[in-house]
């Protein structure tokens, strides 16, 4: 049976605390991205994919591309707890000869593809979704990507392509946290018309908050929004979410926490927890 939005938020606090040990004790890492993106990673590798971790490779699965790299230490805190590899494997972050890298490789069990340089996640699901249907198998394709990330032109190549091939087995998903390594993305490069734009291609898209659990499950697992097209979710986030003086912080997009600030996000994350126990 499929966890509730209960479990799903226990087991999110969870992947914030694993994370975040693992940029402490790895001295590197992107925070700020991997905590805004982990509700959406609990709710894909928990309650939508179809997936066989013991089988990463097993030919009907759904596959998932992180197009936005710079929040891999939440993803491989996600496929561990998953079941793609040992929890051991990611006190090696940040050691000589680790199998994690900083960005996401697939040589790491579970992971389809590198990504993280930015822009190309889209390219890489499309032509997963076009093989899809090409090959009559009903699996769906999701990627997620970054706002930052949006100002690479290569992704409405991308959505362009989707759009024109119909593919409405593949799923884009944007962590909309306003924020990138910068600053606040709308003084960056605007990203305000995105929803326009992905229409403008074809594209049905919808809008969540990307940190409930209930929003989140049931807008992934409604794809398609609409036959003969792919689906866009603009989820609402929290860059840092989980950990007060992370949040909203543009520093935080690759600041390693200091013991101090490492105890005191712990101590945040363990009332969560507690909390979520009781209610
Ligand atoms: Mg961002």
């Amino acid at each position: 049976m499929a966890p509730s939005s209960r479990e799903l938020e226990r087991l999110a606090a969870g992947i914030r605390k694993r994370l975040l040990t693992m940029i402490y004790k790895g001295s590197g890492g992107h925070t700020g991205g991997s905590l805004s993106s982990a509700d959406i990673l609990v709710a894909l590798y928990f309650h939508v994919m179809n997936i066989r971790p013991d089988d990463p490779a097993w030919p009907d699965r759904d596959r998932f591309v992180l197009s936005k790299g710079h929040s891999v230490e939440g993803y491989y805190a996600v496929l561990s707890k998953r079941g793609f590899f040992d929890d051991s494997v990611l006190d090696s972050y940040g050691t000589f000869n680790s199998p994690l890298a900083g960005h996401p490789v697939n040589k790491v069990p579970g992971i389809e593809v590198n990504s993280g340089a930015l822009g190309h996640g889209l390219s890489v699901g499309t032509g997963m979704a076009l093989a899809g249907k090409r090959d009559n198998k009903s699996y769906r394709v999701y990627v997620l990507m970054g706002d930052g990330e949006h100002g690479e032109g290569s992704l409405m190549e991308a959505a362009a392509a989707a759009g024109h091939y119909k593919l409405d087995n593949l799923t884009g998903i944007i962590d909309r946290n306003k924020l990138q390594i910068s600053g606040y993305t709308e003084e960056i490069l605007r990203i305000d018309d995105l929803r326009m734009k992905y229409e403008a291609c074809g594209w049905a898209v919808r809008e969540c908050d990307g940190h409930s659990m209930e929003e989140l499950t049931a807008i992934l697992k409604q794809g398609p929004f609409e036959k003969g097209r792919p689906s866009f979710i603009i989820a609402h986030t929290t860059k840092g979410k989980g950990v007060s003086f992370i949040e909203n912080d543009a520093a935080w997009h690759h600041r390693v926490p200091s013991e101090e600030q490492y105890k005191l996000a712990m101590a945040e994350l363990n009332r969560k927890l507690e909390e979520l126990n009781h209610d």
